[in-house]
């Protein structure tokens, strides 16, 4: 007797940042394969919503374990960027396997270009945290100096930059990430805003400090063998890829109920590659109702 609708295998993972939790920096996270719940979920998501707001969602229904306890909306928006990218791809890993077909678009002819890379190739930059925060100077074009106090981009930062119009979610990010700011010489006397200078400024050295979960390809178009390197976003490049999955959720359900008789809550259940082991041998006996 097949046992449906047990609980998802879990997967410990290392955070390449890590967290504070109970005061104390922790590295530890687990998460759980996806299920058919959380595919009809995705399925239905609407996208208009931004995608730092779906993958908090996301971890928040997946991640089991931060620390030595369990998960919670708070710590999710806590991590750091870097952090929550990388279980992102974890689940991404255990669900759906490690390798990635994308299609992207020369800027040169337009045509269609075919990426297939594996997850164990995305290049992963552990920087073990361990201070809340941090204070540097910065130099305004105008030569003016600001003392600044500042954390590293995490997932409550993403969140406020995400629900700004597209123009200004940068400025509202760095704005989100700066804790204190005082001049302390020059002209702008006053502790005014990070001008364009102070920023970059600011985003280097966080890119420097912060765990980075950042794939770099080189691409040569096949029709014109214009070369360019272009920057997949991980976080909605993942998001965008489980939601278009996850959009043949309850034509898998149809096919397994109508083969085995099980319920739509135990199909539901069961994580995502289990569901396609019983999926895959339907469409080599060529049951009838078998997915498409
Ligand atoms: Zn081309």
């Amino acid at each position: 007797m097949i046992q449906v609708g047990a609980a998802p295998p879990e997967l410990p993972c290392r955070l390449p940042g890590g967290l504070r939790v109970d005061g104390s920096w922790t590295r530890d996270a687990a998460l759980r394969q996806l299920t058919g719940w959380d595919e009809e979920w995705l399925a239905g998501w609407d996208r208009a919503v931004p995608t730092a707001l779906v993958q908090s969602a996301l971890l928040e229904r997946c991640v089991t374990k931060l620390g030595e306890g369990g998960s919670s909306p708070q710590l999710i928006a806590d991590m750091l960027v870097g952090d929550r990218d990388y279980l992102l791809l974890c689940l991404r890993r255990m669900s759906l396997g490690t390798k990635f077909d994308a299609v992207t678009e020369c800027p040169q002819c337009a045509s269609r270009i075919e990426v297939s890379f594996d997850a164990d190739e995305i290049p992963v930059e552990e920087r073990p945290q361990q201070e809340d925060s941090f204070a540097t100077v910065l130099v305004r074009a105008d030569g003016s100096e600001l003392q600044v106090r500042y954390h590293l981009p995490r997932g409550r930062d993403q969140a406020r930059a995400a629900r700004a119009p597209d123009a200004d979610r940068a400025s509202v990010l760095l704005a989100s990430c700066l804790e204190e700011v005082e001049a302390i010489k020059g002209p702008g006397a006053v502790a005014g805003l990070l001008d364009t200078a102070a920023g970059q400024q600011l985003e280097l050295l966080m890119e420097q400090q912060a765990p980075q979960v950042t794939l770099d390809m080189d691409l040569v178009c096949p029709e014109c063998g214009h070369e360019t390197s272009r920057d997949f976003e991980l976080g909605p490049f993942i998001l965008d890829e489980l939601g278009a999955g996850a959009q043949r959720i309850h034509r898998e359900v149809h096919s397994l109920a109508y083969n085995y008789h099980w319920h739509e809550a135990e199909i539901l259940a069961m994580p995502r590659p289990r569901r396609h082991v019983y999926l895959g041998f339907l469409l080599e006996e060529g049951s009838q109702g078998a997915p498409a």
